[in-house]
């Protein structure tokens, strides 16, 4: 299985060279600095483009929906292409779930998205889901958004440590992932070996932002 990912790599590598476009790129640039990476967990999804489905529960609209979508991309932007995704039905087993709720946690107002995300091996994403609060103006809807694609795509616990960046804890005036950010998470995708001991081991992460900070809550095996 991982002999055929790594032809598949060479293959799309070797055919992608006319890069842009949906398929996106496996190339990832020698030097990934500045970031913020020892600051971090990161974790990477083996094959993309990344499944994402959308939840009709709750509080779904198509415009939420749209609104999401456009700042999941955010990252696919910010990365030339590479952290690129693919929205498929439920139906087909999407391995990110995005789920609109009046509020994110419980009652807590001041929770504005949820990130749960299983790790395997210490490094391979396995699924997660985001929970984003419908409670919210449109900008911070959208900055919430983006921020929790973040550690849905690999940032996976902790937090950038300035203000500038949008993987920052806490709600700012960013709203797009900067070039601290984009280096960090292609870092979790140039430096993760794909070839991990298969102790088969899972660990889930749940990830809370809440208004004025972002912290990791436990995790559970
Ligand atoms: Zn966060």
């Amino acid at each position: 299985m991982v002999r055929r990912f790594l032809l598949l790599s060479l293959l799309v590598l070797s055919l992608g060279c006319g890069g842009g476009g949906d398929s996106g790129t496996d190339e990832i640039p020698g030097d990934l600095t500045p970031n913020y990476a020892s600051r971090v967990s990161l974790s990477a999804w083996f094959t993309r483009p990344v499944t994402v489905g959308f939840s009709t529960t709750g509080t779904y609209t198509e415009q939420r929906r749209n609104l999401a979508i456009a700042n999941f991309r955010k990252w696919t932007d910010a990365t030339n292409g590479f952290a690129n995704f693919t929205v498929v039905p439920l139906s087909q087993n999407p391995k990110i779930v995005v789920f609109f709720k009046p509020l994110a946690e419980g009652n807590d107002p001041n929770v504005l998205g949820v990130t749960t995300i299983t790790v395997r091996d210490g490094v391979e994403n396995v699924r997660a889901t985001i929970d984003i609060s419908t409670e919210l103006t449109q900008r911070e809807f959208e900055a919430t958004c983006a921020h929790e694609w973040g550690h849905a795509y690999g940032i996976t616990e902790g937090h950038s440590d300035s203000r500038n960046d949008l993987m920052f804890a806490g709600l700012t005036d960013v709203n797009d992932p900067t070039e601290r950010d984009a280096n960090t998470l292609l870092l979790a995708y140039r430096d993760i070996p794909r070839s991990p001991t298969r102790t088969g081991g899972e660990r889930t992460y749940r990830i809370i932002t809440r208004a004025g900070e972002c912290e990791a809550v436990g995790s559970q095996r």
